[in-house]
């Protein structure tokens, strides 16, 4: 069954949260009991200690055993769980505390050893006995027989506390494990919101709405970078969306008009309207030789832009192509009046020369075509690194800068009026940056309207 990144998230949290939180409890546990335990061990070797120094002290005073003394400390010890018994040198029973209370050591005895049993399952308490020597200026002056449940035992303030603490534990456990939880909670629903958002653009743009655009940021780079590129992506569909209703627009209309001007032409002949006289024939035959361009057109751009155009590479002078190039369009120049400068060098290029004229023609004639009468165009071929440069530059009509991402595009044209003048079908850019790019180089167009534009073609010396 499938689920959603949101719950997939939060129950991975959880279940590493509750995890972590088990085993940090666990081992806390552990580790506090067992330094606990160790501590009670040597709390009561020190209690200990302090009863031989009590009965050590009681003699040294008075050089003779305190019989009072003795039985207070007895006393006190037994409600700590020791039972004491104090001989003299001679081996004689000065005070015991079984024979002092016998009921009351059997209470305390019972006692401790239930709690224990309860606390501890596996408790054996076995009852010790240990023997500490009463000295007295270097001399033995008697014994004191300290007896208790070993290894270990808690007396009452001993388990307090260890409750408390694991008390402690527990709440401190549970705290963190909401607390981890509400915090996976709001991570997995940071996380999955933007990737929700990203998957309903998605959505919209598949069905065609390609103005959908993510404008929420995310500071995960990941989703950010994702983001981006649904963004990036809907807008370049817009983009080819545009371009296609465009190209389409464009092509209907370049065959209808011809074909309209034919249809009627042809009406008023058939009706009798019109004579068939040569220039009324001439007329017809233009408007087909306008189809059969643009057919003609449609065909070379897919030539040209078919993915495996094959490059038919030699070596020749470049600078002299463009020399013949040039004039090859001295009608145009001297028509127009404009004034060509071509800035030579000598330069041997190793590619398809045809292809490579091809281009260069296209450049200079759209230079010539769009630079109004009196105007200049300059053509520069130089050296760049292990590149070969042409720039074509104009001081015509320039390109916006609205205009100038699409003018490599098929089929358009900046200034549809303009353009009717001029008389292309907004190809010829599109098919020499399929020649540059074949031969693996570049081509980039600046441009400024109503004072010129200058393009830059980058081929590799040995493409
Ligand atoms: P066309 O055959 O219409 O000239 P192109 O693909 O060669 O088609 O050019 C596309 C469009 O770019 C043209 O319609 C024209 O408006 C613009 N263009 C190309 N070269 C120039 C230039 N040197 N100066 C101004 N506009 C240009």
């Amino acid at each position: 069954m499938k689920k959603s990144l949101r719950k997939k998230l939060s129950l991975s949290y959880i279940f590493v949260t509750m995890i972590c939180v088990v085993l940090i409890s666990i081992l806390s546990n552990f580790f506090l009991n067992k330094q606990f335990k160790n501590y009670v061990i040597q709390e009561h070797e020190r209690k200990n200690q302090i009863i031989v120094t009590a009965v050590n002290q009681q003699y040294s005073t008075n050089k003779k055993h305190n019989t009072d003394v003795i039985k207070s400390v007895g006393i006190e010890a037994i409600e700590n769980g020791v039972f004491i018994t104090v001989r003299d040198a001679s081996g004689k029973t000065i005070w015991d505390a079984e024979a002092y209370d016998n009921s009351k050591c059997e209470e305390v005895k019972n006692h401790l050893t239930s709690t224990m049993e309860t606390l501890f399952p596996n408790w054996k308490g076995i009852y010790t006995k240990d023997d500490y020597n009463i000295i007295n200026n270097s001399k033995k002056v008697g014994v004191i027989e300290i007896g208790y449940y070993g290894p270990f035992y808690y007396n009452d303030n001993d388990i307090l506390y260890s409750k408390t603490l694991n008390k402690i534990l527990i709440s401190v456990g549970i705290a963190s494990l909401c607390i981890a939880l509400i915090v996976g909670l709001l991570m997995a629903k940071r996380l999955s919101k933007p990737i929700l958002n990203v998957i309903d653009t998605a959505e919209m743009i598949s069905k065609g709405d390609y103005s959908q655009r993510i404008e929420k940021k995310s500071d995960i780079e990941e989703i950010d970078k994702l983001t981006r590129s649904i963004n990036n992506l809907g807008k370049s569909l817009y983009e080819q969306e545009k371009l296609r209703k465009r190209l389409t627009r464009d092509v209907s209309h370049e065959l209808r008009t011809p074909l309209t001007t034919l249809q009627s032409h042809m009406e008023a002949l058939i009706d009798g309207i019109w004579e068939p006289t040569t220039d009324r024939l001439i007329g017809c035959h233009e408007e087909i030789l306008r189809l059969n361009r643009l057919v003609g057109d449609l065909e070379k751009l897919n030539l040209y832009e078919s993915e495996n155009l094959i490059l038919n590479k030699t070596k020749f002078k470049l600078g002299e192509v463009i020399k013949n190039i040039v004039f090859n369009f001295e009608k145009e120049i001297l028509t127009k009046e404009i004034e060509l400068i071509f800035y030579d060098k000598e330069i041997v290029l190793y590619a398809d020369k045809d292809k490579v004229r091809q281009v260069i023609v296209n450049l200079i004639s759209n230079a010539l075509k769009y630079t109004q009468k009196s105007g200049k165009v300059e053509v520069k071929l130089f050296q760049d690194g292990l590149y070969t440069k042409v720039s074509v530059k104009d001081s015509g009509l320039g390109i916006s800068e609205k205009d100038l991402p699409y003018v490599f595009e098929r089929f358009y044209r900046v200034d549809k009026s303009r353009n009717k003048l001029t008389g292309g079908a907004g190809i010829g850019l599109t098919i020499t940056k399929s020649i540059v790019e074949a031969h693996m180089g570049t081509i980039n167009v600046e441009s400024t309207i109503n004072q010129g534009t200058e393009f830059i073609i980058k081929l590799p010396m040995n493409s």
